[in-house]
């Protein structure tokens, strides 16, 4: 039986996911599969296990570029209420892996708890974000993980603590297939002062990246005490162009999607960029953009 039969209610076959992606490109899963309960979601991964379908995660897509090919096997989203909640006890808050980072930082701030705010205007799910240890130079997600609570491919709940986790330049070295949820430790300050670091984060935030009705993703990852987009313009490549796919003008480490622009053409255009930042400088960029 296709995973379609077996779990008919929460199986859609050959949906196209541009639409879950931030960039609005790529082909289609074969299945995308939105479990209602834990339960049914280790089920779907034991039913996987099983029968050797490659399961992929998605979340809000901010940080993936989806091929223009079908994408094989399930690809698993967690929309519903179970991978979603917020609670709360004190200086510790949990979070669903599949909810929005901004609830949770919205959340914080409420509490009047510190430590999240500067993450304002990223975009992604909890679970996506911690993957990639979302953040900038005010600071990381990672920082505040304590513990989080992970699916392996056979559906069995692990708990991994924070001496177990490693977090790195947008990158953890989560590698089991499924974020359940994640624990994070805050501290208590004044929520006027939380506000105000939150808006003026939200400010610097806007101001670096793309223009916000511009489809446009991060490249690649920053260097040691570098910037990517710094070495891609010393590179010469400041708005370097694959037809319709263009390096940002605000900052060079973005690619925007005009209309039209496949997956092909960013893949293209990161390539081009990688060869000549390593030629002019040396420096071996690290691809940042997750690859479907
Ligand atoms: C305009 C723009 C600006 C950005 N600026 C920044 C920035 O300043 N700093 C920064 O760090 N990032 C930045 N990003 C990247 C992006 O915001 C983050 O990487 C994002 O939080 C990823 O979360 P997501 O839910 O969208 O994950 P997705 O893009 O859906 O997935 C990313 C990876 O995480 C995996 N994943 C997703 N959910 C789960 C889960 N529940 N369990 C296990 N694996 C999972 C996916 O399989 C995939 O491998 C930016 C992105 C955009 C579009």
């Amino acid at each position: 039986m296709s995973l379609a039969e077996t779990f008919p209610e929460i199986t859609k076959r050959n949906e196209p996911l541009a639409p879950y992606t931030h960039l609005k490109i790529g082909g289609p899963a074969e299945f995308l599969i939105q479990p209602r309960s834990v339960d049914e979601l280790r089920s779907v991964l034991t039913t996987c296990q099983t029968q050797q379908v490659p399961v992929r995660m998605l979340g809000g897509g901010n940080n993936l570029l989806v091929r223009d090919d079908p994408v094989p096997g399930a690809v698993v989203q967690l929309t519903a209420p179970a991978f979603t909640m917020i609670e709360w006890d004190g200086k510790r808050i949990t979070a669903g892996g599949g909810g929005p980072l901004f609830d949770l930082i919205a959340f914080s701030v409420r509490q009047g708890l510190t430590g999240l705010e500067t993450l304002v205007g990223l975009r992604g799910t909890v679970g996506g974000s911690v993957r990639c240890n979302v953040g900038d130079r005010s600071g990381e997600i990672g920082q505040g993980v304590r513990q989080v609570t992970v699916l392996t491919e056979t559906g069995k709940v692990q708990v991994r603590t924070q001496e177990e986790l490693n977090f790195s330049e947008h990158q953890s070295d989560i590698d089991e297939p499924v974020i359940l949820n994640v624990v994070f430790e805050l501290e208590k300050a004044p929520a006027a002062a939380v506000l105000k670091r939150m808006r003026k984060a939200w400010i610097l935030r806007k101001a670096a990246e793309p223009l916000s009705f511009q489809a446009a993703v991060r490249l690649f990852r920053n260097p040691p005490a570098q910037t990517a987009a710094t070495l891609i313009d010393r590179a010469g490549m400041t708005k370097a162009r694959v037809n319709n796919a263009e390096l940002s003008e605000r900052n060079s480490n973005y690619v925007v999607a005009h209309p039209g622009t496949t997956a092909t053409d960013i893949l293209q255009l990161a390539d081009r960029v990688r060869t000549r930042v390593r030629e002019r400088t040396g420096v071996d960029l690290d691809r940042e953009l997750h690859v479907w």
